[in-house]
């Protein structure tokens, strides 16, 4: 375990928040980022993602399934601005949404960590995704028109450095997109009701973004003309919990009648585009 200051604005004090086991999430007290604190090492993360994907091929064409209209809805919004060009997907799994956008008259290239996955993508698809966290790849500047991460940034040590090396990769007038989990008003509910739960998805996930954070880094490294899609549109199973920090698919159904339909967990995702500045 390693421990760390806030990874958006380098405050060293934070309030714990969330206690799960050996884990604990904390909240800064300069900026309010929630962060887990202390957290694996970098060796330890990547040895667990070697196995963090669905691996066999029934549970590998359901989560395709389960991903689909996630990865639909990502493209008309991409391609609301941005009709066509070429694409990086980081942390891509198995390739799906770089075989949609491929399908679709894209250049695509993607990122992928675990060795299984990449594989996967390059076989099936026939589409050219590098074994390799995005810290180990060097892409020129201007390289791309669009770069896209699904639930990706909630795992990385350092949000902020990824968002930087994405603005440089990204053309001017190109636009980054990202899915993640917002979880901590659902985790809220859930501790003051006393249920227990891991929808933080410990230790996986190394921090909680919330709109307003995300847009807050976002401008940090230089992005402009920033837009949150608020409410979710992934089915609720067990799986899409795995990917979206929701471990317990029933969760979501009991939250929703506990609720009287009022809260839907698949409101817990977020998407955001962001622009780089055009010249
Ligand atoms: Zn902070």
């Amino acid at each position: 375990m390693e421990w760390i200051s806030c990874p958006l604005c380098s405050g060293k004090e934070a309030k714990r928040s969330h206690q799960e086991g050996t884990y604990i999430m904390v909240r800064c007290l300069q900026c309010g980022f929630l962060y887990q604190n202390p957290r694996p090492s970098e060796k330890e993360r990547l040895k667990s993602y070697q196995h963090y994907l669905p691996q066999g091929a029934d549970e590998i064409e359901a989560w395709g399934r389960m991903m689909a209209p996630v990865f639909k809805k990502g493209a008309d919004l991409i391609e609301r601005y941005i009709p066509r060009g070429r694409l990086l997907d980081v942390g891509t799994g198995y390739g799906f949404f770089l075989a949609l956008m491929q399908t679709r008259g894209w250049e695509v290239i993607g990122l992928e960590a675990s060795l299984r996955g990449a594989h996967y993508g390059q076989k099936r698809w026939g589409i050219r995704i590098l074994p390799q966290p995005w810290e180990r790849a060097s892409f020129p500047e201007r390289a791309f028109d669009v770069v896209t991460a699904f639930y990706v940034i909630e795992h990385l040590p350092d949000p902020l450095a990824f968002l930087r090396e994405v603005h440089r990769i990204v053309r001017p007038g190109g636009m980054l997109l990202l899915r993640y989990p917002h979880t901590t008003p659902i985790k809220d509910i859930l501790s003051f009701m006393r249920l227990n739960n891991n929808l933080y998805h410990l230790p996986f996930h190394l921090c909680d973004f919330s709109p307003t954070s995300m847009h807050r880094a976002l401008e940090k490294v230089g992005f402009t003309k920033i837009e949150t899609v608020v409410g979710g549109f992934t089915t609720p199973s067990s799986l899409a919990g795995q990917l979206s920090g929701i471990t317990f698919g029933n969760l979501a159904e009991m939250l929703y009648h506990l609720s009287g339909g009022r809260i839907m967990l698949p409101g817990v995702s977020k998407t955001t585009i962001a622009r780089k500045v055009e010249q």
